[in-house]
């Protein structure tokens, strides 16, 4: 099922769904680590379950000689694969992301081909960000700088329309398309409504659902929904939550995702002695902004859960 069904639906019901996010395991672990956060939150009927995609990164190993050898990694691969499997085995809906960054555009249309074939309907279309070191994004020589771009690819392969293609009347995938939104703004953005008027671009080339990046003041969700409307981007928008669950994150979360952290979460979170309490507070004020977002009427709620599930079970069971 396409998740924007599950959306009209959920609109139509009135009820709020549970959505959530993985990241695949560290390369080495064993997809165990997904299935036992899986099985703990099953219980709350996910509406679907998104799949981060991990770009390579890039490693400096030091050679007998001294000199530092340039090493390409790919610490978590396996997004499409994990995301067949997680359907396979629990039926549950699943959204791979797919990422610009360090593809081709043939790599690219491959891997969609590919969860095509396994009979995945739903596509995170995102451009990534810059490699480590870089101070902007660079695309792949063959690839996209933008996630419109890449956007646009899906669309066309929807048609029917492949790169390059050698044979005629080619099969059209039928992927429902969903993109990332900034309420707080991308970093690279020069203001909001720039960023906005890209978001619109987005949904111009085919995007029917927007995801925002995490925010811990609600009123900042509601500003950037109305800002949306005004500037015509009429499709759902879904909130993206992040329960706080160490100290560092203080520091962490504004640094790496641009976000503002009101001042009632930071005290609270200074004051706690460990990360146990933190993770408390940090249910707390996931639900009282998952409670306040139910109200408000958005047809589901998508945890950024880095694949822990023990706060999550505790937000749940109190949302869902
Ligand atoms: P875009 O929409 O392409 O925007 C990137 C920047 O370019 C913005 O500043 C935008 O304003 C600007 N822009 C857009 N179009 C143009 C244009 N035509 N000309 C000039 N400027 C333009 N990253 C991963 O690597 N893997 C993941 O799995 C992943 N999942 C994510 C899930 C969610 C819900 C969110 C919110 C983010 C996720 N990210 C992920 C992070 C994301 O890849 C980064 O935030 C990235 O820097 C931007 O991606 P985007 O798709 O929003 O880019």
């Amino acid at each position: 099922m396409k998740v924007i069904d599950i959306i009209n639906d959920a609109v139509e019901s009135g009820r709020t769904r549970f959505a959530f996010e993985l990241l695949p395991p560290l390369k080495g672990e064993t997809i165990g680590t997904i299935y036992e956060t899986i099985d703990n939150l099953i219980r709350f009927d996910p509406a679907y379950i998104n799949i981060t995609y991990h770009r390579e990164d890039i490693k400096y190993i030091e050679r007998a000689d001294g000199l530092l050898e340039r090493r390409i990694v790919r610490k978590r691969p396996g997004t499409i694969s994990i995301a067949a499997a997680i359907k396979a085995k629990y039926g549950v809906e699943v959204v791979p992301h797919l990422i610009c960054g360090g593809l081709s555009r043939f790599e690219i249309e491959a891997a969609l081909i590919e969860m095509d074939f396994l009979g995945i309907e739903n596509v995170l279309a995102l451009r990534g960000d810059s490699l480590k070191g870089e101070n902007k994004f660079i695309a792949h020589p063959e690839g996209y700088s933008y996630a419109c771009d890449l956007i646009g690819h899906i669309t066309e392969m929807n048609k029917g329309n492949y790169i390059d293609c050698e044979i005629e009347n080619c099969h059209p995938t039928d992927f429902c398309i969903g993109v990332a939104g900034y309420p707080e703004k991308h970093m690279q953005a020069p203001n909001i409504s720039t960023d906005i008027q890209y978001l619109k671009n987005k949904v111009d080339a085919g995007a029917e659902y927007i995801v925002t990046q995490m925010f811990f003041d609600n009123s900042k969700f509601f500003t950037f929904v109305e800002e949306c409307r005004k500037a015509g981007i009429n499709v759902p928008i879904i909130p993206g939550i992040k329960p706080f669950s160490t100290k560092t994150q203080l520091t962490m979360l504004p640094h790496i995702f641009h976000v503002d952290l009101p001042d009632e979460l930071v005290s609270e979170v200074s004051a706690c002695k460990n990360n146990q309490e933190v993770r408390k507070v940090g249910v707390e004020w996931a639900v009282a902004q998952g409670r306040e977002l139910i109200k408000s009427g958005v047809p589901a709620l998508h945890f950024y859960t880095m694949g822990k599930s023990d706060n999550m079970i505790r937000i749940a069971e109190q949302l869902f």
